[in-house]
């Protein structure tokens, strides 16, 4: 599976293209692997102002600049490689009945690193298994924002 990023911190939502991918398959896992040292996989939720923390968190821990690694090459990305280390580059995913099987609020996220848009590479495997126990999730809309809770869910008023 391809990936086209638009430069550093892009947080690019790969939940349907995997969803399209194990369509049909039936029961077993998906591995995911990232083929790259300068961007990485994550699983959260949905919602704009986490990515904003979630990147100036990764700013503040790792801040761009002083590395020994951005003098290599020239292309100054020493800390995309040390912010890479902080996620993931693999996830290993169930699938049940030809669906992802991640929980209501679980969106699954490439996030570049690199210092301008990169074209990433993701190797995917389809491992059958049979599950041990099922647990049916609460369908949710992931892609619209004013999302509308599952039921049992209560938000809490600001
Ligand atoms: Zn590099």
């Amino acid at each position: 599976m391809i990936v086209n990023t638009k430069g550093e911190m892009d947080a690019v939502d790969i939940t349907a293209s995997l969803e399209e991918k194990v369509k049909g398959l039936g029961d077993g896992m998906l591995h995911v692997f990232l083929k790259s040292t300068t961007s990485a996989l994550f699983i959260n939720e949905a919602d704009t102002a986490l990515l904003q923390d979630i990147r100036e968190q990764l700013a503040k821990l790792i801040p761009k600049g002083g590395h020994r690694h951005d003098s290599t090459w020239g292309d100054g990305n020493g800390h995309s490689h040390l912010r890479s280390l902080l996620l993931s580059h693999d996830l290993t995913l169930p699938v049940r009945d030809g669906r992802l099987d991640l929980g209501t609020w679980q969106t699954v996220y490439l996030l570049e690193l690199d210092v301008r848009p990169r074209t990433r590479q993701i190797s995917l495997t389809f491992i059958p298994g049979k599950p041990i126990e099922r647990i049916a999730s609460q369908p949710v809309n992931r892609k619209s924002e004013g999302r509308v809770a599952p039921q049992g869910f209560q938000k809490q008023s600001a």
